[in-house]
């Protein structure tokens, strides 16, 4: 007699409990799209998702123009009432800071290349401020002296990641996802153009429709269903420290930035190791991160660390994420490659993976998101 347990049949699989999987199981249940479950082969956020720093960056951010810009800015838009849906369905205070976002220029180049990002803001309707050395310092008297020119840019917001990627999790649940952790994705089948089996640790799926949500982990996932990913790693690490006094509001140097958290603690980022998908961190780092915080506010040079951590970040080669049907398969589709914008973006590609699989048509096209064999 076969021992091998009954097919378990949901209406959706999700691959991955990261903010992009729950975000995404959520909106799903929202609009009463069945049976889901979520299947993850570690813990909630245990992936990308924790280790955020949670800014919210779409004016001060660098993305030129076209779709990027687009999918930014309507993610930013939805989070107002995502934060206070979430708040009343589970009580969770996601930290959401609304106050905008100071950026600092510290040499000529930065200058040079702040001043383009706020004329082009300017051009487009934005309501960003450029400021001088007086100004900048009057909104946060920690700011450096070597700092003669910044920008205020009062749409951008921050908030906590890991708070974030719970609240999604206890409302999903509430809705009635179930979520299954422990158990990675090891063994897929297909028959004909559909994804039929999907074997995660003891469970055997025969879903409907699968979402691979799966971050770096999406790049095996690939190979298992023969259709590759171009998925990279690109280990991110950050700092806290406890200074005794935070500064007002989240302010960026170039690719630098420092948040500060309702607990006292400010956090401090972030590296970039293109590659490199070893979560560790390293002394180098730890001493980088320190340097760039006392650059921004030299007052910080003293501060405690109180944590060191790092995250593997989901890069697509494309250099923007995937979101769509795989081709090849009638019943699979692909959320994933965020990079440095996962949390920010969540709410939109939850939209947007639920219009695509529910409704057959999507309110901002996806052709440019698409996967795509040859990159
Ligand atoms: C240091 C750092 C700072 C960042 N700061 C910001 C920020 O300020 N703002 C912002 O918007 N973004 C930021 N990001 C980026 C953001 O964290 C990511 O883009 C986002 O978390 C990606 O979410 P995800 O759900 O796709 O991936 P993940 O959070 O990595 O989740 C994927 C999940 O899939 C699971 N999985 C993988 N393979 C399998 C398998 N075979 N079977 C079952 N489960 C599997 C994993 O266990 C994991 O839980 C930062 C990232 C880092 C590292």
């Amino acid at each position: 007699m076969s021992t091998s347990p009954a097919f378990d049949r949901p209406d959706f699989l999700i691959v991955g409990a990261g903010v992009i999987g729950c975000a995404i199981a959520r909106e799903l249940a929202r609009r009463r799209a069945g049976r889901i479950v979520v299947v993850d082969r570690g813990k909630l956020g245990g992936g990308a998702s924790a280790a955020a720093a949670g800014v919210l960056a779409v004016s001060s951010s660098r993305a030129a123009s076209g779709v990027m810009l687009r999918l930014k800015r309507e993610s930013l838009a939805l989070f107002p009432e995502l934060v206070a849906e979430l708040s009343e369905e589970t009580g969770v205070d996601v930290g959401y800071r609304s106050e905008g976002v100071l950026e600092i220029a510290l040499s000529e180049r930065d200058d040079c290349d702040l001043r383009k990002v706020v004329s082009k803001r300017l051009a487009s309707g934005e309501p960003v401020r450029l400021l001088d050395g007086r100004e900048m310092r009057e909104i946060d008297g920690l700011v450096s002296e070597a700092a003669r020119v910044g920008a205020y840019f009062p749409g951008d917001c921050a908030l906590d990641s890991e708070a974030l990627v719970r609240a999604l999790y206890q409302s999903a649940q509430k809705l009635g996802v179930e979520f299954v952790f422990d158990s990675p994705v090891g063994r897929v089948e297909k028959e004909e153009r559909r994804l039929r089996v999907v074997e995660a640790g003891e469970r055997r799926f025969e879903p409907g429709e699968v979402v691979i949500a799966a971050g770096l982990g999406s790049r095996e996932l690939g190979t298992m269903l023969r259709a590759k990913m171009p998925i990279r790693g690109d280990r991110g690490e950050m700092i806290a420290l406890r200074p005794l006094v935070l500064p007002r509001q989240t302010t960026v140097w170039r690719q630098s930035y420092l948040v500060p958290r309702a607990g006292g603690e400010l956090f401090v980022g972030s590296t970039s190791a293109r590659g490199e998908t070893e979560n560790k961190t390293t002394d180098e780092s730890l001493q980088l991160l320190r340097g760039f915080a006392t650059r921004m506010m030299p007052a910080l040079a003293d501060a405690p660390v109180s944590r060191h951590w790092s995250g593997i970040r989901p890069m697509c080669t494309l250099r923007r994420p995937i979101i769509g049907p795989i081709g090849g398969y009638e019943n699979v589709t692909a959320a994933t490659g965020h990079h440095r914008n996962g949390i920010l973006l969540a709410p939109i590609t939850a939209k947007l993976v639920a219009e695509c699989v529910l409704d057959r048509q999507t309110s901002i096209a996806l052709a440019p998101f698409k996967y795509r064999k040859k990159p």
